[in-house]
């Protein structure tokens, strides 16, 4: 029975959805649709059932990393930022993608993807960690949704919501990971998904500034390893900023004791990597 009334509940809200993109399609002034851009329309459900189907889509296209060890280290260590992030409301899932270039993302309704070569390039867990700490935060100010919105409009988006656009979504994953197009966020997301990232570093007990460091690292990379770090630092603009926005932030925080910056973990890690 309880089933019965949440699905009835879903219907209309999916039919509410269409109506609303049926509207903006017709006849709202484009100035209206701009202000729709930065607000979040969809439920959790609806983000989460969006960003299952997105990354079963997505997941066809990458090819996994299968080592057990490796595999609970990132997911352990995603699951303790998220445990002290600013949304824990829906399942997070974290996968090692076995590619090298420095690179993670992460997608609607919580699905990170972190690359080996990411791990491999880390020189401590505290820059390993703000980067997937940074990918939770694109997913807890929901960047995702808010970006598929304004690129494709709200009635593409609740097109996709109901099924009826297969096609885009699959065009869609393509993007996400041939060139990592869908996740070039604006400047405003990336700053907040930065902030909160050092606040969930900060408050799981690992070094905010391996965040800062790893950008540091990342900008001289630039130059010696393009090629390794392009998606990355085309995805993410304004590294020098960045930077000085993160050192800033953390020198607000209250001062804490913090994990060791390379944990044995960390370093076993680290030696069993292909
Ligand atoms: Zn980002």
């Amino acid at each position: 029975m309880k089933l019965n009334r949440q699905r009835v509940f879903q219907i209309c809200h999916f039919q509410l959805l269409a109506w609303i993109a049926l509207l903006l399609g017709l006849g709202c002034s484009s100035q209206l649709a701009r202000q729709l851009v930065n607000v979040n329309i969809f439920s959790d459900e609806e983000e989460v059932k969006l960003g299952r189907e997105f990354a079963d889509k997505i997941e066809t296209k990458l090819q996994f990393h299968t080592d057990p060890i490796i595999t609970a280290y990132i997911n352990e260590l995603g699951q303790r930022l998220v445990s002290h992030s600013k949304r824990q409301n829906i399942n997070y899932h974290f996968k090692v993608v076995n590619a090298e270039e420095v690179n993670a993302f992460a997608i609607p309704g919580g699905y990170v993807y972190v690359n080996l070569g990411l791990i491999r390039f880390a020189d401590t867990e505290a820059e390993l960690a703000g980067v997937i700490a940074h990918e939770v935060g694109h997913v807890v100010g929901k960047h995702g949704m808010k970006q598929l919105t304004k690129q494709y409009g709200l009635a593409a988006l609740a097109q996709l919501l109901l099924g009826k656009d297969p096609g885009r979504l699959e065009e869609l994953a393509t993007q996400v990971v041939t060139s990592g197009f869908l996740l070039k966020y604006s400047r405003e997301a990336e700053r907040e998904a930065d902030l909160l990232a050092t606040e969930e570093m900060h408050s799981a007990g690992i070094n905010p500034a391996g965040m800062a460091n790893f950008f540091e690292r990342l900008l001289s990379a630039e130059k010696r390893q393009p090629t390794k770090v392009e998606q990355l630092i085309s995805t993410h603009p304004g590294t020098r900023e960045r930077i000085t926005n993160v050192r800033q932030q953390i020198q607000q925080l209250p001062t804490k004791s913090y994990d060791p910056e390379i944990s044995t973990r960390f370093q076993l890690i680290k030696r069993r990597l292909p």
